[in-house]
């Protein structure tokens, strides 16, 4: 199937973002928001980020003014109607999107592939009350769209193999490495990257070393770009504690996606992070911090005597967080939900880590994991 028209719903941060690379990638977008002023803010972000995109060499003026001509506002579901494929990015409830399904499906035809930016919900369950679920896919875009350049197509057991191709064909367009997951609890990326802050809260909680210097050894001999605490404060203890607590529920409840009770803690006492002005930092006076000292080292450092000079407690950090990475891509493997080399993907593009899972860990490490 041939994908010309694309619908985006929900005008947000990855609405507006969606809509400007499907855009670029020579689709006719109508973007659709129910809130006139949301909708204006988001094609408004969306030609900013095209004039921008001139500026910074990214296209070229005419490339830009021909998106631009692409893109525009729909007023009502029904203005969706002739499109191929629709990709909702409206606020992440389970009930809001079901009923939304119902309508974009009502008002396109018959043959239109609907598409769910969720992060954390399960496309079966958004698709569950619909007819035709063989047309109900997830295409899970990173924020920001424009700058993140992996997708995740989403596979429920009832999607039918034209609706997954054709989405994986729309994401390549849109300038997107699009991977292949199987709809289960966050996907492969989100799902991968679930040690990265639980298991660097475990290490705070037992006392191996204080947030500081636990990101510390992550950026210099992990070579990640943050540290797991610096990541949390950005993205918000609040949100990030919502995404354990459904990975926890939707996995039934597995010891080793247990929240952590410190971070339960903080986020009772207010302390969400940078937007709160502090959470395992303090942001009061907008301090950032200074460049990390050059030790010599050539991340990934897994020698205990190297690690050791980044900080003493290193080496009881670096390769723990790994191995429980490392640990989570196994149970992926062998749960089925995507393969070993889109998985490598998954990590290096969902969140520009440094490396991907078999790089850091290759199949025949000796490192030992925690016991779960
Ligand atoms: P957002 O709050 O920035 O935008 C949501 C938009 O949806 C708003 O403009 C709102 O007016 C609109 N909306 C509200 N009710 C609606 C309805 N009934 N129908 C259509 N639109 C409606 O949210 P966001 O951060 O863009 O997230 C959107 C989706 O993308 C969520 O499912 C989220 O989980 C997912 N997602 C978010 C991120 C992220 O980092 N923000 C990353 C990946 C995926």
């Amino acid at each position: 199937m041939k994908v010309e028209h694309i619908g985006v719903v929900g005008a947000g941060t990855m609405g507006a973002g969606i809509a400007q690379i499907a855009a670029l990638g020579g689709y006719e977008t109508r973007l659709y928001d129910p809130i006139p002023a949301a909708l204006e803010a988001g094609l408004e972000k969306l030609n900013a980020a095209l004039t921008k995109g001139v500026a910074k060499g990214l296209w070229n003026e005419s490339e830009a003014d021909a998106a631009s001509g692409r893109a525009g506002g729909a007023h009502s579901l029904a203005d969706l109607a002739e499109c191929d494929l629709v990709i909702e990015a409206a606020p992440e409830d389970l009930d809001l999107k079901r009923q939304l399904f119902a309508a974009i499906a009502e008002a396109c035809g018959a043959k239109t592939i609907l598409a769910s930016n969720t992060s954390s919900l399960p496309i079966t369950a958004i698709a569950a009350p619909l007819p035709h679920r063989e047309r109900v896919v997830g295409m899970h875009f990173f924020n920001p769209p424009a700058l993140m350049k992996l997708v995740e197509v989403v596979a429920t057991d009832e999607a039918a193999t034209e609706a997954l191709s054709a989405t994986t064909e729309v994401g390549r367009r849109m300038g997107r490495t699009p991977i292949r997951a199987k709809d289960s609890p966050g996907f492969i990326a989100n799902r991968l990257a679930r040690p990265f802050t639980l298991e660097s809260l475990r290490m705070l909680a037992d006392g191996i070393a204080d947030a500081e210097t636990i990101d510390r050894v992550c950026r210099i001999g992990g070579g990640f770009r943050m540290g797991p605490f610096e990541l949390i404060d950005l993205i918000g203890l609040d949100v990030n504690l919502s995404v354990a607590r459904s990975f926890y529920a939707q996995g039934g409840q597995p010891e080793r996606w247990r929240p952590s009770p410190i971070q339960e803690g903080l986020v009772s006492d207010g302390r969400l992070g940078r937007k709160s002005g502090h959470g395992f930092y303090e942001y009061s006076d907008g301090a950032r911090r200074g460049p990390d000292p050059d030790l010599g080292l050539e991340a990934p450092v897994l020698d205990p005597g190297e690690l050791a000079k980044i900080d003493p407690a290193a080496p009881a950090i670096l390769p723990r967080l790994l191995a429980q990475i490392a640990n989570e891509a196994a149970f992926a493997l062998e749960e089925e939900i995507g393969s070993p080399a889109d998985m490598d993907t998954a990590m290096r593009l969902g969140f520009n880590w440094p490396r991907g899972r078999r790089t850091w860990m290759p199949d025949t490490t000796t490192v030992e994991a925690r016991p779960l």
